[in-house]
């Protein structure tokens, strides 16, 4: 067989496609999503929109959404770029401000797109391993002198928010520019996307997807100081946000604020029930300021495997630097979460687990 004429770009070579398990599962509690479904005036915004203006484009850059987004957070609309997912978002952020070459660092663990974005933008990717306390290391993030400092708090996969003067740390002496990630800041109950813009050299980025409980519409979006903005939006370019997305987060941001709110104290009420149960069986998970746990095993395959195979699905995590093999599950409501610390106390049962070495016991 002769050469196929092409090969892959060699920064993509070592990529791997996004690794989800698709087993279709009762209870699915590995992607951090929102158990009450989408909301209400969402879901209603969007059937007045289906055979309205489908067949043409929206609007090229989401001018209602990033109006009522600004109102949400705090900031001026053109402070904001809406994309596909803060996936999307964040993507644009690292094509558009990156020269290739240039040093990423981020803390180790985090979430994984944050590599894939740097190194499919030939930047060079630096972890920077969590403190023995799990925390950001801001020392060590700032001594990188990385173009790109990467934060993602409440952080993916521990659900550990990064401690405030850790944060300040990075944000008053990191050099070039911070991107700062709070997907789960509606859990956490924080809002650093509105000090951005004054900050001048970082970007927040925030999604639909969690609290609003809209993953499925891919809405997310940047904060930050205009000219950062205005080359984010080239990077995006103009239709990649759908109609119905558009017109189902306009309705989520000015009319189903409650209706989240409402949600995510119920999520709170439930992940700490969850975790003091998960205590009491002398298993360590970590404490969480996300809308996820946790939760350090032996075998975390073979724990995901004997859950699955009793209809919940969660996510794995194998060989984690300072941690070994750890769950990371979504909480659902308190009934969902009865039903896993169940199906745990047959699956892990006898495996008691000390806390491990500096492992944080604080919220
Ligand atoms: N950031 C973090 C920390 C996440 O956990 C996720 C979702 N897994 C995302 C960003 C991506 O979210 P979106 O659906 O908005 O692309």
């Amino acid at each position: 067989m002769s050469a196929p004429g092409w090969t892959p770009r060699p920064a993509y070579r070592e990529l791997r496609a996004y690794d989800v398990d698709p087993t279709p599962c009762a209870l699915e509690l590995a992607d951090n999503t929102s158990p009450f479904g989408a909301p209400p005036a969402a879901l209603r915004a969007m059937a007045e929109a289906i055979g309205d203006r489908l067949a043409r484009y929206p609007t090229t850059y989401s001018l209602p959404l990033r109006d009522a987004i600004a109102a949400y957070i705090g900031v001026a609309p053109d402070e904001i770029m809406v994309g596909a997912g803060s996936d999307e978002v964040m993507g644009c952020a690292f094509r558009a401000l990156g020269e290739p070459g240039d040093q990423v660092a981020y803390m180790d663990p985090t979430f994984v797109m944050a590599r894939v974005f740097a190194v499919s933008n030939s930047l060079t990717p630096l972890p920077v391993p969590l403190t023995p306390a799990f925390d950001a290391d801001a020392e060590a993030l700032v001594a990188a002198q990385a173009r790109i400092t990467y934060v993602c708090t409440p952080n993916n996969p521990t659900g550990l928010p990064v401690a405030p003067a850790a944060l300040q740390h990075v944000l008053g002496n990191a050099p070039g520019l911070i991107f700062v990630d709070e997907a789960y800041a509606e859990f956490a109950g924080t809002n650093l996307a509105r000090e951005a813009p004054t900050h001048g050299r970082s970007l927040v980025f925030r999604t639909f997807s969690k609290a609003f409980g809209l993953a499925g519409m891919r809405i997310g979006f940047a904060v930050g100081a205009r000219p950062l903005i205005a080359e984010l939006e080239k990077a995006r370019g103009p239709y990649s946000v759908t109609a119905l997305g558009e017109r189902a987060a306009l309705a989520a941001v000015t009319e189903d604020i409650a209706w989240m709110r409402n949600g995510v104290a119920r999520i709170i009420d439930a992940r700490e029930r969850f975790i003091a149960s998960l205590r009491a069986a002398g298993l360590a998970p970590f404490p969480s300021a996300a809308n996820f746990v946790f939760l350090p095993v032996r075998d975390s395959r073979a724990t995901m495997l004997a859950l699955r195979d009793q209809g919940i699905l969660v996510r794995n995590f194998t060989g984690l630097p300072g941690v070994g093999d750890a769950l990371r599950i979504s909480i659902a409501d308190w009934p969902a979460m009865q039903r896993v610390l169940g199906a745990l106390a047959t699956t892990l049962s006898g495996e008691v687990r000390p806390l491990v070495a500096g492992e944080r016991t604080d919220a």
